[in-house]
C-alpha cells in the first residue's frame, strides 16, 4: 500500500481477530435460545467461525424465514447473556490489537466493524476487551444478513471509497472479495494458516504486528 491509500477504510473482524471472547458467544447464544425457543440443541457441531448471528440461528432453526418479533426477542436476551458471561470472564484483546487500532486511530485511518455479530453484541466483547468504540466510525453486523459478504457491501456503502478487511477466517478473505477490497488474513483465531492460504489473500500475517507498517 502507498500513501495515496491513507484514506482507505480499515474494515475489521471482531472474533478471532480484535479479541477472543473464550466461548462466551457461544455460551450466550445457548442461553438466548433456550429462553426463546426453549431448546438449545441443535446449536451442537454448529461452527461460529466466519459466521453471522442470523446465519448461525438460520442453521439452527433450519429456516431463514425467521418470525421478527421472535428476532428480536432473540437478540435482546442475547445481548443480555453475554453481558452477564463477559461480566464473568472478560473478552481478552488479541495480542496487539489494542495497539493498532489506537495508532491508526492517531493516524486519522478510518476504522470500521465487519462481524457476524449483532450490533450490541460487537459492542459489548470491543468494550469488555477495553476497545473505545469512538474508533470504529461504521459498521455492519451479524443482525443485518445472514451473508458476510452482504454484510461487507453494506459496510462498503457506508464508507465509500478504498477498503482493507481484515479476519482470520476465509470467510473473511471472501468478503473482501465481494467488495474488491485488500483482504488481510491474520492466524490470530480460528482458522488454520493452511486454510487461510487457500482463501489466498493478499496478504497473511502471523499475528497483528505487522499491521501497523502494513496500514499507516
Ligand atoms: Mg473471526
Amino acid at each position: 500500500m502507498t500513501s495515496s491509500d491513507l484514506a482507505t477504510t480499515v474494515l475489521w473482524d471482531v472474533d478471532g481477530t480484535l479479541l477472543d471472547v473464550r466461548g462466551a458467544g457461544r455460551r450466550a447464544f445457548a442461553v438466548a435460545l433456550t429462553r426463546v425457543w426453549g431448546d438449545a440443541r441443535a446449536l451442537d457441531g454448529i461452527s461460529f467461525a466466519g459466521a453471522t448471528d442470523l446465519g448461525v440461528l438460520a442453521q439452527v432453526l433450519d429456516t431463514s424465514q425467521l418470525d421478527g418479533a421472535r428476532l428480536r426477542a432473540f437478540f435482546d436476551e442475547l445481548v443480555v447473556a453475554l453481558d452477564a458471561e463477559l461480566r464473568a470472564t472478560p473478552a481478552r484483546p488479541i495480542a496487539g490489537a489494542l495497539d493498532v487500532t489506537r495508532a491508526l486511530t492517531r493516524a486519522g485511518v478510518p476504522q470500521g466493524l465487519l462481524t457476524g455479530n449483532e450490533e450490541r453484541c460487537a459492542h459489548l466483547k470491543l468494550g469488555s476487551a477495553g476497545f473505545e468504540r469512538a474508533w470504529f466510525c461504521v459498521g455492519a453486523f451479524g443482525h443485518e444478513h445472514a451473508d458476510r459478504d452482504e454484510l461487507a457491501r453494506l459496510a462498503a456503502q457506508r464508507s465509500p471509497g478504498r477498503h482493507v478487511v481484515v479476519g482470520d477466517t476465509p470467510k473473511d478473505v471472501q468478503a473482501a472479495r465481494a467488495i474488491g477490497a485488500v483482504a488481510v488474513a491474520v492466524c490470530t483465531g480460528f482458522a488454520p494458516r493452511a486454510a487461510l492460504e487457500a482463501a489466498r489473500p493478499d496478504h497473511l500475517l502471523d499475528d497483528l504486528g505487522a499491521l501497523v507498517t502494513l496500514l499507516c
